[in-house]
């Protein structure tokens, strides 16, 4: 389990940006955190793999602090983070190369490395651009290969951090495809701008400046749709729009459009 307890933190020891933070997600669970810009979301990410420590409180991982430094190494093993921006993650000149690099510095045999690749890469549709360097890549098939680089890894629990919103519409749905595919068994913390994601999560974690305001299941998160309002949350369509969404018992069809699955 992933638990974040009493975890309070601030960049400039002043300013407070997360407070008195109280979650944990279990392995097979998915949850998602929304707010709006500044709320405070990718400081969680961080804080999730020990990138940053916080002040106050404790982040666990299967019951070990992060504070201490051997569970901080072995973090970075069973939790991987996915961020915004794939160009800032590649490290190889190929695809290849990049999916290898994790798994080279692990030590594992050369043949051990080319079968998980194989694996991997026939999991997520790569496997054509293999030997392409990423930037010939689109934006989603970068975000796919990004993907990749951390399953290989086969981490534990894997931390999204807005991986689709440099995506136009069309890559955003496969890469959200992607991601439900991939995410079983796996503890997931899916953080988004756009409510309209979270429709599938098990839990919807509500920040705003920093603190949790509310937690629920998608129905009960945006079924109060006023509260929402008042707190600022990130594009208000979209969170009404998820609640049709689920009213409307279509939620398996998942579009981006509800208009495009009820025409269908
Ligand atoms: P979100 O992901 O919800 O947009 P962030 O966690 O990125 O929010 O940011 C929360 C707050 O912390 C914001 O006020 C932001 O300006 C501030 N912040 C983020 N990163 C840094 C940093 N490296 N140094 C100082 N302040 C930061």
């Amino acid at each position: 389990m992933l638990e974040f307890r009493n975890v309070s933190f601030s960049y400039n020891g002043d300013s407070w940006v997360l407070r008195d933070i109280n979650f944990s997600v279990e392995k097979g669970e998915f949850v998602s955190i929304i707010g709006s810009n500044g709320s405070g979301k990718s400081t969680i990410a961080r804080l999730s793999n020990g990138l940053l420590l916080s002040q106050k409180g404790e982040v666990f991982l299967d019951g070990n602090s992060l504070k201490d430094i051997d569970i901080n190494r072995m973090a970075k093993f069973k939790v991987g983070v996915v961020f915004q921006n794939p160009d800032n993650q590649f490290v190889g000149i190929t695809v290849e190369d990049d999916l290898a690099f994790g798994l080279e510095n692990m030590g594992l045999e050369r043949n051990q490395i080319q079968m998980k690749i194989l694996e991997i890469s026939e999991k997520l549709g790569i496997k054509s651009f293999l030997h392409f360097p990423p930037s010939l890549l689109s934006g989603g098939e970068k975000q796919k290969v990004a993907i990749a680089s951390v399953l290989i890894l086969e981490p534990d629990y894997i931390i999204f951090d807005e991986v689709t919103s440099l995506l136009d519409p069309i890559n955003r749905k496969m890469i959200l495809k992607t991601i439900r595919e991939i995410s079983v068994g796996k503890g997931v913390l899916y953080i988004t701008h756009h409510p309209e994601e979270t429709v599938f999560s098990d839990r919807i974690i509500v920040l705003n400046e920093g603190y949790i305001v509310k937690t629920g299941t998608p129905y009960e998160v945006f079924g109060d749709v006023d509260f929402l309002a008042s707190v600022n949350v990130s594009n208000l369509n979209e969170a009404i729009f998820s609640k049709k969404l689920l009213e409307s018992g279509l939620i398996e069809r998942f579009s981006l459009n509800l208009e495009e699955i009820v025409s269908e």
